[in-house]
């Protein structure tokens, strides 16, 4: 029978762990470069100027009320996140073979994603994860009963991508595997293939028949610039790719606790494609039906009001021009630091990564020292989250990672 008492404690979820080591440390020197959360200068969260804006004005609508969103949630956001990702003039919208549900943020927007396939894909495939790649990516799927696997991604030796590892291992992947893509500032390396690159996947992709399932959690956060950012996502379905992209506005409009998101599904172009995408959409919603109802409407109605009207949409761009525009100035600072010091090893890749996130190459022992003797958090991978860095602590920061590499 069932009993609480048969239940073992589960492992602390490392980041949270993190966390709160951080903020029970009483150092005023501390430094978190843990969470993937974005920071302004002075270490603070930071509301976008265009998010209050919109908040604002649906605080003064009288016509907002508290109602059920549908199913698949705000209409009026589902169509402009879809436009956002593939591209307003995208062959996929024209022929009606998108289909798009609101989800709980991006990982709501997996784990949809997840169930489908476990649900309708003929041979319960394996999913191929980057390695590494987002943790919770290996719990979503495995949650959903799918079979896992890794590819090789990131390079110990240049700190950047493994293409050939990655390419091999695609090339003997089963035909038809679903293959894990993050669409830009690859989590946790900030290690992205080149365009060149991505074309090279495409064919191969194509050629073996794998299903693409894209990952965009930081479109516009990464460059700045909202297209370049779906560069990949775009070709793909240039391409004719029958694709799925899970996609979340929890970075790039700073609506973490809002759970903003999006799962979008792309039919192969053909005569039958949009009915096809309406059959999708429609087990989809049941799927949805099930799991959480309908999402939430607060965040989707912020984002909406921004996607939907130009001038709004212009200040976001200046918005993620601003946090992208401060990690980059972040990544040069802390490059320039540690090469003015002559700190053992190269630090070109600080730069060559790009987004949140830059790994390192720390070891574990020397995440460990930073951590003990330096108050500075980070996970034990070596991985920083940039927008942790300011022109407060950078230095420290730098003086740090110099002493414990020597
Ligand atoms: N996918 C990747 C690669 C991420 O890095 C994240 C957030 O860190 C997510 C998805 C989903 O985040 P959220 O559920 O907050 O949108």
């Amino acid at each position: 029978v069932f009993t609480a008492a048969r239940v073992a404690a589960a492992p602390e979820d490392p980041l949270f762990g993190l966390m709160k080591a951080y903020r029970e440390d009483p150092s005023d020197k501390k430094v978190d470069l843990g969470i993937g959360a974005y920071r302004d200068n002075n270490a603070k969260p930071w509301i976008l100027p265009v998010v209050k804006k919109a908040d604002d004005a649906i605080h003064n609508d009288p016509t907002v009320n508290h109602e059920y969103l549908g199913i698949g949630g705000l209409a009026e956001f589902t169509s402009a996140a879809q436009k956002l990702i593939v591209g307003a003039d995208s062959p996929a919208i024209r022929e009606k073979r998108i289909c798009s549900l609101q989800t709980i943020s991006g990982t709501g927007a997996v784990h949809l994603g997840g169930l489908f396939l476990a649900k309708f894909h003929p041979q319960n495939p394996t999913i191929y994860l980057s390695n590494p790649t987002w943790a919770n990516h290996h719990q979503i799927f495995s949650n959903v009963g799918l079979k896992i696997a890794k590819y090789p991604y990131f390079h110990v030796q240049t700190k950047g991508l493994d293409f050939d590892g990655m390419l091999s291992a695609l090339q003997s992947a089963p035909e038809g595997s679903v293959i894990l893509l993050h669409a830009c500032a690859h989590n946790p390396t900030g290690v992205d293939p080149t365009q060149d690159q991505w074309k090279q996947i495409a064919t191969l992709m194509r050629a073996r028949s794998h299903f693409p399932f894209f990952d965009t959690a930081y479109q516009g956060f990464a460059s700045g610039d909202l297209v370049r950012d779906s560069w990949a996502i775009r070709y793909f379905v240039e391409q004719g790719f029958e694709l799925c992209v899970a996609q979340s506005f929890a970075k790039n409009f700073g609506l973490y606790g809002e759970r903003t998101g999006a799962f979008h599904f792309v039919s192969a172009p053909g005569p039958d494609a949009a009915l096809s995408s309406a059959h999708v959409a429609s087990q989809l919603a049941i799927l949805q039906r099930s799991e959480i109802s309908n999402p939430p409407a607060y965040g989707a109605r912020i984002a909406s009001r921004v996607l939907n009207d130009p001038e709004l949409f212009k200040e976001w761009e200046a918005d993620l021009r601003t946090m992208s525009g401060r990690i980059l100035e972040m990544r040069s600072g802390l490059r320039e630091r540690l090469e003015k010091r002559g700190t053992p090893g190269s630090w070109d890749h600080i730069t060559s990564q790009i987004g949140m996130f830059s790994f390192t190459g720390l070891s574990e022992e020397q995440v460990m020292k930073l951590r003990t003797k330096w108050h500075v958090y980070m996970t034990k991978n070596g991985r920083i989250s940039m927008a942790g860095l300011n022109t407060n602590n950078i230095d420290y920061f730098a003086e740090a990672v110099d002493s414990v590499v020597r």
